[in-house]
């Protein structure tokens, strides 16, 4: 049996199908088109039926199970799993297992999910195509001529191709919501501290963010309540409990303030993706929402300033990367000598580079000149946000500039980076912000539309986003069948 997470794991309780029923029929889903796709790094089937027998048994046995008993969820290969295998699609990884699960796999497997396979991602989640793996590319499952989008193209593309209904990503600066925009799925970036980041192998510490990808509104809701809440082993999680969106999905709109943020709706925006954003907010609008358009100017410079921080971070956190301590080792005469060897073999291009970047962005003499600066752009996106929450509850604009783009089209690192312009000043602010498919474009590809809150405003976003959702018009090329 396919179908919704909810639906599923409705019927797993229910007795009309089991775990093991259902896992199967996805494993053979991925054996199917996996060759095609691309979406996994590895799959555990074994452990998989494993845990499906188990759910079955402690379900026959009229024991208590968790919300998603039974249901399979795909996990981005940069979340630590106990004794699988975790590369973050990098050669420097190679061999190395960790010894213990990520917060957010340990809450997944408390709620009776079953983790099928470990999904593919750009390198150190540092790209927008998932072309950036050391071990291949993805491909969309809407069009494999495309990319799926990245860098948590695997996680988007198993939930487009009805892999699994469920799936966590990781979102430093769109990661979650590009790639769900372009398979047309829901994509979900929360606040930042909201979930765990323990067992998340960092990028940049100070944007890093898991979140959920599901087929719908709700089930995206259903994870993001799975996963959140206070975790002690993560310093800069937020203590208080998981917030409770699920019950509010049906609550509407009528009276909820909606800003169209002006400047992501011009200039590099592809009209067909505009014009779906305006269609969604005026589906908002009929809904009973009071919609505006409203400036947000900083914006505009989260780009450059992400492409200095995050590589600053990421320059610190892959330090450990030595040749030493994990993965890889390529010998040589000197430890030194070992270490450059190492990463030399190990790190792909992009990743050098961003190495590169963020070291010269910290150096003495260019620190107040790049990093520095890039902080105060950090605090003026802050700034304007902060304006327009006081007039909106909620935001809304493209969740990319594009829809997918093919497989080699975009060689330059600059044209690249320019896919994130949308989804950027989210992860700089710290606010939460997802992606729902809303239409298509003249080719029919799928449009994703982003609806962005306030810290800690997930009940807000979840609400416009459901509202989108309903109101989504099909659009023709819908990856596992559902009405778009
Ligand atoms: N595409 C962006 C980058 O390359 C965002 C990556 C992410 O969110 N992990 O850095």
């Amino acid at each position: 049996m396919t179908g919704t997470a909810i639906e599923l794991a409705a019927a797993i309780r229910g007795g009309s199908t089991t775990a093991a029923e259902v896992v199967d029929a996805h494993l053979a889903a991925i054996e199917a088109t996996e060759p095609t796709i691309h979406a996994f790094n590895v799959v555990t089937a074994e452990e998989a039926r494993v845990a499906a027998a188990r759910v079955d048994q402690a379900i026959a046995a009229g024991e208590p199970v968790g919300p998603l008993a039974g249901v399979p969820v795909a996990v981005k290969d940069n979340l630590c799993t106990n004794g699988v295998a975790t590369t973050c699609s990098s050669k420097i990884l190679e061999g190395w297992v960790p010894p213990y699960d990520a917060t957010v796999v340990q809450r997944l497997a408390a709620a009776g999910a079953i983790t099928v396979g470990k999904t593919n991602l750009d390198e150190f989640a540092m790209g927008s195509s998932t072309e950036n793996s050391a071990f291949g590319p993805t491909r969309n499952p809407v069009d494999t001529g495309r990319v799926p989008g990245g860098s948590s193209g695997g996680s988007a593309a198993a939930v487009a191709a009805g892999f699994a209904p469920l799936s966590l990503g990781s979102d430093t600066g769109g990661s979650i919501r590009q790639p769900a925009a372009f398979c047309g799925v829901v994509g979900v970036k929360p606040t930042y501290g909201l979930v765990s980041r323990y067992g998340l192998i960092a990028f940049a510490s100070s944007l890093d963010q898991v979140g959920p990808f599901a087929t719908t509104v709700a089930d995206a809701a259903l994870l993001l309540e799975v996963i959140a809440g206070h975790d002690p082993a993560d310093a800069t999680s937020i203590r208080q409990e998981a917030p409770r969106i699920v019950e509010h999905l049906d609550d509407g709109v009528a009276g909820l303030r909606v800003g169209l943020i002006s400047e992501l709706m011009g200039d590099g925006i592809d009209p067909d993706v505009a014009a779906q954003v305006r269609a969604a907010a005026d589906a908002l609008a009929a809904a009973g929402a009071m919609v505006e358009e409203v400036s947000v100017p900083a914006v505009t410079y989260g780009l450059s300033a992400y492409y200095l921080i995050a590589p600053a971070e990421a320059s610190s956190n892959l330090a450990r990367f030595d040749g030493v301590r994990y993965g890889l080792r390529v010998d040589a005469p000197t430890t030194n000598e070992m270490m450059v060897a190492t990463r030399t073999a190990g790190f792909g291009a992009e990743v050098k580079r961003r190495i590169m970047l963020g070291t010269y962005a910290l150096s003495a003499g260019y620190y107040d000149a790049f990093y520095g600066q890039a902080q105060k752009v950090r605090t003026l996106i802050c700034r304007d946000f902060a304006a327009a929450y006081e007039r909106f509850d909620v935001l809304l604009s493209p969740s990319t500039p594009t829809t997918a783009f093919e497989l080699g089209a975009i060689e330059d690192p600059l044209t690249m980076y320019l896919n994130d312009t949308c989804t950027i000043p989210t992860n700089l602010a710290g606010h939460p912000a997802m992606s729902v498919p809303f239409g298509a474009d003249r080719a029919g590809l799928p449009v994703g539309v982003q609806v962005l809150a306030p810290g800690l405003g997930e009940v807000p976003m979840f609400r416009a986003a459901a509202a989108i959702e309903a109101a989504a018009p099909s659009t023709g090329k819908t990856p596992t069948g559902k009405d778009a």
